[in-house]
């Protein structure tokens, strides 16, 4: 039978809810238990792949072609366990499903409330994760604990608790203990009115993990625990790390967390196993150079391109260097140029993307790469700019755009496959989700994933348009990832240049810390070849040409 753990936030948002649920999750599995984690978010957008990732961050796409909450991507790095599309759960979907289940009748007749039918339907997606083989369940409840938003959710939660059983049900309260910089003093206050805010709804937290940007001390640690009802050992403090999210398990493992989980939840296992954990971690804090990659998106919010900084990262560990992110807005690029943009970057990336604001910035990006031998990266619609790039300045196709931006085009390189003669009517439908493809026998591509087929998850509507294969492969493109059928082009690569790869897929939604993507580590593999022969500063020089500050380098 499976145990549930409730993860509620309070005070405010933005607190790191995500990645303490995600290391909860990298220490219980790595004891042996099996998890499955899940989100649910108290917003009524029914459909999270519509909202704007300036407001909200990166969309992230699972296996099985689930639009969701970045948050999920921090769940499948940090446990490798993958998530699906009962995984996150929005207040517009659960109204939504009791409202066609009240319109099929299937409340004979009776009134419609929010409890017990909206409590029902979330309680039913929580259980959805349960089953036979799966030891746990950690369960976060999106938003901040006294929204209003969140109110059904959290009266959710009380009920499994009566539902289930005292002794397999944990919750676990994030909260904010802020450092008041004016007094020189740690603040409680805020900690105890959300504490008594949940205790209002029935809720009694088991375990409180404290935010904080400073030491606490233990008498700070101590008044928690005694205003806020609960025994000093399940007090947390999680204290912003310096280096990186991942080592937060780490934090907490120190303090004992994933012990008392279990002992709470009456679970008997060994000790986490986290070795290869900690080789990631010291391969982190200590990097033999600095390399840097340009992103040239359009979004100014950093978690809308979330999926591709953590690739990065993980890569970094791989190749032993620190990937130093230059973040470029495909505007500027418009109006200063690439050469003054993106100087003395080692490598340029472009990420994916909807609509026609700033694509030119990031065809200038890719010409850019191209013509001057930088190592280029494209991922969806980054793919698709390196397509129109090579079609305008190469095969002087002066006017080739994707039917996206210009529905009516001389040269429409990039199309929806309704529009392409020969083809299967898909219409305008999303592709989304993991996609099977072959890789060419010699290709660069196949070489870096080590093998002659590639899964990878895709979230577009357009298209390679075929009718403009063999133009392209006589001017030196290879299309060396084709869906197994030939009829999509996956991945491209140009056959003159030291590494030039697009894919059509985002590679970066399966990138983990313990397992970096091999197209990423391959990629940031020829950055560091090009910024050696431009002589990449080592770390250790770095530091030396650092100012004097008064403060000690290390
Ligand atoms: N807008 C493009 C399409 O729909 C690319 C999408 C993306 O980059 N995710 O095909």
């Amino acid at each position: 039978m499976s145990k549930y753990i409730f993860v509620t936030g309070g005070v405010i948002s933005s607190l790191g809810k995500g990645i303490t649920v995600g290391s909860i999750g990298t220490l219980l599995s790595r004891r042996g238990l099996r998890v499955r984690l899940q989100k649910f978010d108290p917003y009524i957008n029914v459909d999270p792949g519509t909202m704007n990732p300036q407001q909200h961050g990166e969309v992230y796409v699972t296996e099985d072609g689930a639009e969701t909450d970045l948050d999920l991507g921090h769940y499948e790095r940090f446990t490798g366990v993958p998530v699906t599309r009962d995984c996150n759960w929005t207040t517009g979907q659960i109204y939504q499903e009791v409202i066609n289940k009240e319109r099929r009748g299937d409340y004979l007749g009776g009134t419609v409330q929010v409890i017990p039918h909206i409590t029902d339907e979330i309680k039913s997606c929580m259980r959805k994760l349960a089953g036979d083989d799966v030891d746990v369940v950690i369960t976060e409840i999106g938003g901040t604990v006294g929204d209003i938003e969140s109110l059904p959710f959290i009266e959710a939660i009380r009920q499994m608790r009566a539902d289930e059983g005292i002794e397999n049900t944990l919750f676990i309260h994030l909260t904010l203990v802020p450092y008041i910089k004016a007094a020189g003093e740690v603040k409680t206050k805020p900690t105890q009115h959300s504490v008594g805010k949940l205790r209002e709804i029935g809720i009694q937290p088991d375990i409180l993990v404290c935010r904080s940007e400073v030491d606490l001390a233990e008498e700070h640690l101590r008044k928690i625990a005694l205003f806020c009802n609960v025994n000093r050992e399940a007090v947390f403090e999680e204290k912003d790390v310096e280096h990186s999210i991942y080592e937060v398990p780490l934090v907490l493992a120190e303090q004992g967390m994933d012990e008392l989980i279990c002992r709470r939840l009456g679970i008997d296992t060994d000790s986490p196993n986290m070795d290869d954990w900690l080789r990631v971690i010291d391969r982190i804090r200590n990097p033999e150079s600095t390399v840097e990659i340009a992103i040239v998106g359009k979004y100014s919010l950093k978690d809308a391109y979330k999926s591709i900084y953590e690739a990065f990262d993980h890569a970094g560990v791989a190749c032993r260097v620190k990937v130093r992110i230059r973040r470029v807005d495909a505007g500027q690029i418009e109006e200063d140029g690439p050469e003054r943009v993106l100087e003395g970057v080692h490598g340029v990336l472009v990420p994916g993307g909807f609509g026609q604001r700033g694509v030119q910035g990031k065809i200038a990006a890719v010409r850019y790469a191209r013509t001057r031998e930088v190592p280029f990266l494209g991922l969806c619609l980054g793919m698709q700019c390196a397509t129109i790039e090579f079609a305008r300045n190469v095969l002087g196709f002066k006017s080739a755009n994707s039917t996206e931006f210009e529905p009516e085009n001389p040269h429409p390189v990039i199309s929806l496959l309704s529009e392409q003669e020969g083809i299967k009517n898909l219409g305008g439908t999303m592709r989304l989700g993991a996609y099977k493809c072959l890789l060419e026998k010699g290709s660069k591509v196949r070489g870096a994933y080590g093998s002659d087929v590639c899964s990878e998850r895709h979230r577009h509507r357009y298209e390679f348009n075929n009718c403009y294969r063999d133009a392209f492969d006589k001017a030196g493109m290879r299309f060396c990832g084709l869906s197994p059928d030939g009829q999509l082009v996956e991945i491209i690569e140009l056959a003159d240049h030291p590494w030039f790869i697009a894919t059509q897929a985002h590679p970066e939604f399966k990138s983990r810390p313990d397992a970096p993507h091999p197209l990423f580590c391959s990629f940031v593999s020829a950055v560091v070849d090009y910024g050696r022969a431009r002589e990449i500063p080592r770390v250790a020089d770095e530091r030396a040409r650092q100012p004097e500050t008064g403060a000690p380098v290390d």
